[in-house]
């Protein structure tokens, strides 16, 4: 009696488990457009999703009080190690220690709506959304750190939506939102279209008449996504 039972729940729960890959095939094909064209959106995490000038600007005080600093609103230049290795050639090593040590990436705060918008982009009909980020060379806890980021913020199953590349000119998607004004690699021609999310250290450059921006995830981010759908189909 008692196998009885046991094989009838295990075949409960095969069953369930067989159900949920081909239902979920199935959304995806019967969500398509006319066109049958899906858009694919790559949001970056550093700068954009997460604070990692705040975040460091916070540790970087804590650990060297005595040491000079940067604000925010004086920050230009992507790369802050750059800059603080102008203001005095050895803080270029501190601040890299900053984020190399463990629990940087991780306990970075969320920048204002950025995980909301990533979460409502998910549920959107034929979107398909990525967070595409790029680990430091010092690997000893960021690649971690990031996974854990997400899965913190976002859940469990959002790891699924996790690309970490040091080149996202080989990533395929239709718009990558992402704080860096120059993205480049080995494909000269991406796929995607850059959409430069404002930044302490980018706010104050031009850029070309054509690039796009975002200013915060308070601006317009779902009439950039619905004008890229509207030139794709
Ligand atoms: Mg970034």
């Amino acid at each position: 009696m008692l196998l009885w039972f046991g094989s009838t729940r295990l075949l409960g729960r095969g069953r369930t488990l067989l159900r949920d890959p081909v239902k979920r095939i199935c959304v995806n094909m019967s969500s398509s457009s006319p066109s049958g064209k899906r858009l694919r959106v790559l949001v970056d995490m550093d700068g954009v999703l997460a604070d990692f000038e705040g975040g460091f600007l916070k540790k970087y005080r804590a650990r060297y009080p005595e040491e000079p600093f940067i604000s925010l609103e004086d920050r230009r230049g992507f790369w802050v190690s750059a800059q603080y290795g102008q203001l005095r050639t050895d803080l270029c090593e501190k601040a890299m220690s900053i984020w190399e040590s463990k629990d940087f990436f991780i306990d970075l705060e969320p920048l204002p709506g950025g995980v909301e918008a990533v979460k409502e982009m998910a549920q959107m009909e034929n979107t398909d959304v990525f967070i595409c980020t790029s680990p430091i060379k010092h690997y000893k806890h960021c690649p971690f750190e990031k996974y854990a980021w997400v899965e913190k913020h976002f859940g469990h199953d959002f790891l699924e939506h996790v690309i970490l590349t040091r080149d996202k000119t080989l990533i395929t998607g239709d718009i990558l939102i992402d704080d860096k004004p120059d993205i480049l690699g080995v494909e000269a021609k991406p796929t995607w279209e850059h959409v430069l999310f404002t930044a302490c250290h980018n706010k104050h450059l031009q850029t070309s008449a054509s690039q796009k921006r975002l200013l915060s995830w308070s601006d317009d981010w779902r009439t950039v996504l619905d004008s890229k759908r509207q030139a794709g189909s």
